[in-house]
Parts: structure tokens; sequence; C-alpha cells
């Protein structure tokens, strides 16, 4: 049974469900587990879980099994830690800043380290308290955004005394083109990595998300970290039975009738014929439908694909529901969901999955199965 969680502790009348399937995140999960074949799977949860809401995502991958979760801020992993309480890994990859040292061991939180000065920072808190404290070792191949650089990581391999109070519990990379399996820059990275990997041998090491997971075997390595394909959204290969995650669904606001031509919307940027019929859905670019998709995407209902016309207004979009029969205000119409995919939706907005989850909005109902 759907578990019903209100948005607010009020009378709700809200004009859209957003049903997040749980299942399904624990069913690709545990593909995504089989595909890794041997290495650590863990999860990527962070910005809330893409969206979803980290605490029911979170806390149903635990009980899938998942024991170690990746956020990127350090106030995500106290939250998250909250949450999943004391039994599993949190790894912070922004690392840690001055002053957030005392932070991340209270909570118990494992920071990426990503320059000589994070491992710093941490090593020489780790002394004064003279103990040794965990921490992931992330070094650059490729994509220059976070990392140590090759030459630092060799002074890291020759001077011990940089990492003298560091469990390093792994050493990671993070590809740049991996959703291109065809793009030469994986494999490029991949040496790299390797010959990295040499310098600390005997700690495993972490490259892959969710589309190097999809890569092949020798992307693999001790641990991997998917995100998006978690939530039904990335690469998804036929022979890969990713599920689907989200259903958004809302219903018509108002049907007219268009008795001449007339234009619809802002900016008439649309004309509709005398005869028309038209519909306005209560869903805007203020609850996550791009306002790229103006003019440009399509709703479903039940099987019918309906053309979204003009531009999307910030509470509301239009559709052409000229000569399809049986539509009335009473029905429900399919925003994201089985028909109308995070990844074909993305595309037309010429944006990427993980940005349509990321801007789902808080108007919704929020329903997990
Ligand atoms: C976000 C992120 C991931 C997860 O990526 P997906 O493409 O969503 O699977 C993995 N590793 C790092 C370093 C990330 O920043």
């Amino acid at each position: 049974m759907p578990e019903l969680i209100p948005n607010r502790n009020i009378e709700d009348f809200s004009e859209a469900t957003l049903s997040i399937n749980l299942s399904s995140i624990e069913h690709n999960y545990n593909i995504l587990k089989s595909i890794a074949n041997g290495a650590i799977c863990s999860a990527v949860v962070k910005a809330n879980a893409y969206g979803l809401g980290v605490e029911q995502v979170s806390k149903r991958l635990v009980q899938a099994g998942c024991n170690n979760f990746f956020v990127a801020h350090l106030n995500e992993g106290i939250e998250l830690r909250e949450i999943i309480g004391d039994n599993h890994n949190i790894y912070i990859l922004h690392g840690l800043k001055r002053n957030q040292q005392a932070a991340f061991h209270k909570h118990n939180l494992i920071p990426v380290l990503n320059f000589m000065e994070q491992i710093k920072l941490w090593n020489d808190y780790a002394r004064e308290l003279s103990t040794n404290l965990p921490a992931i070792i992330h070094i650059d191949t490729g994509m220059n955004r976070l990392g140590l650089n090759i030459a630092d990581a060799e002074d890291l391999a020759r001077n011990k005394s940089l990492l003298s109070h560091i469990d390093t519990k792994f050493i990671m990379s993070h590809l740049a083109c991996a959703s291109e399996p065809n793009d030469q820059m994986n494999a490029e990275q991949l040496e790299k990595f390797d010959s990295v990997r040499k310098l600390f041998p005997d700690i495993p090491a972490t490259l892959s998300n969710s589309a190097g997971i999809l890569l092949n075997d020798d992307y693999h390595f001790e641990m991997v970290r998917p995100g998006i394909s978690l939530y039904g959204g990335g690469n998804r290969p036929k022979n890969v039975d990713i599920k689907n995650v989200v259903d958004l669904k809302s219903s018509i606001l108002q049907i007219r009738n268009i008795d001449s031509d007339q234009t619809v919307g802002y900016g008439a940027t649309r004309t509709v014929k005398a005869g028309s019929r038209i519909a306005t859905i209560p869903i805007g670019y203020a609850d996550g439908y791009l306002r790229s998709l103006g003019n440009n995407s399509y709703l479903h209902i039940d099987d019918v694909k309906i053309p979204v016309i003009g531009r999307v207004s910030m509470d509301m979009v239009i559709a052409d529901i000229t000569g399809i029969d049986n539509i009335t205000v009473n029905s429900k119409v399919e925003i994201l969901g089985e028909n109308c995919t995070i990844n074909s939706i993305a595309e037309l907005a010429e944006t990427i999955s993980y940005e349509i989850l990321t801007n789902l909005g808080s108007r919704y109902n929020r329903v997990y199965i």
C-alpha cells in the first residue's frame, strides 16, 4: 500500500501527486550491484537523493543492504547520520574546510579529501587526537573539478608522513564522459587511474558513477558509486532492467473549446485553429516543469500523447486535446512516468534527467510506494 506523506500538516489540496517508487529504487540498486559483480555498491544520495527525499530513499537502501552513502555537503551528511543511525559509512564528497574537523569527527563522517590542504587539515586533527581517522583520497584523472593532480598524488605516495594519521579507505577518481560509452576519454581515465593506483597498492579503489558501472568490469574496482541509475535516469541499455521511479500526475484545471483561430499563453507564441479543444494543467516551471518545454513537449492521458502548446507559465501549462474523446477535467494527466520518462522529457528540454529530478517542486503531494 502506498504510504501517504502529505506535504504539510494542513488539509491537503495539492494539484499534483508525485509518486516515488521505493521498490523500484531497491530493484535498481540490486541490478547495479549485480552488474558490479563483487564490488561494494554504495549509493549517492546528495541533493536530497536527487530531489526524491533522502530520508525515505536512504532508509529503503539500508533495508536493501546498502552500507555506504555519498553526499556532497557536510550538512547533508549530518542530516543523513540522524536518518540512518551509526552503522553505515557516510562520505562527504566536498571534503572538509577549516573548522569542520570536529563536526566530521562528532558525526562519524568520512571526508573525501580533494587537495593537499584538506589532507593536512584532517591529518593534523587526527594527530592532535592521537588517533587515525578515515578518509577517501580523490585523485583527478581528467575531470579537472576536484581531486589531487598526479604530481600531488606522487608526493603523497613518497611522503608517508602526510598520511600518517589517516586511514585511507579508498583511492577515488571520477569519470568525465562515462555517459558516452564510446568516448576514448573513458579508457584514458581508466589507464591514468590504474597507474595512480599503483602508487597506493594496498588501498581499495572506486571510480565509477552509474554510467561507469554500465561500461564494463574494468571500471568497477572495489566500490561503485551510482546515483542517477538508482532513480531511473541516465543511460538505460536495453539489456539492463533499470525501472522508472517517479510518476507525476495532475488533473485538468480548465478545458476550452476554441471557436476562432486564437493564440495561447504568454507571448502568444502558438496559434490554435477554430474547432480546437485545449486543456490547462496546473503544473508550471515553479513545479520543475522547465520553461524550455514550452511548445516542445508532451503529456499523456492514459495511452494518448498530447502536445504541450505555448509557453510554460509559473503554475500552468497548456495542452492540445483536440479530437481526443472522453477527456474531462477529471482526467488524470501524466507529466512524468512510464510514457513521459525523465530521460525523454530531459532530452526535449535539452538537459539531463538529473536536472529534471532535482528541480521537482515542493507543491506536490508526495507519495512513497
Ligand atoms: C554525483 C556523483 C556520483 C553519482 O553520479 P551518477 O552519474 O548520478 O551515478 C558519483 N561520484 C561522484 C564523485 C559524484 O559527484
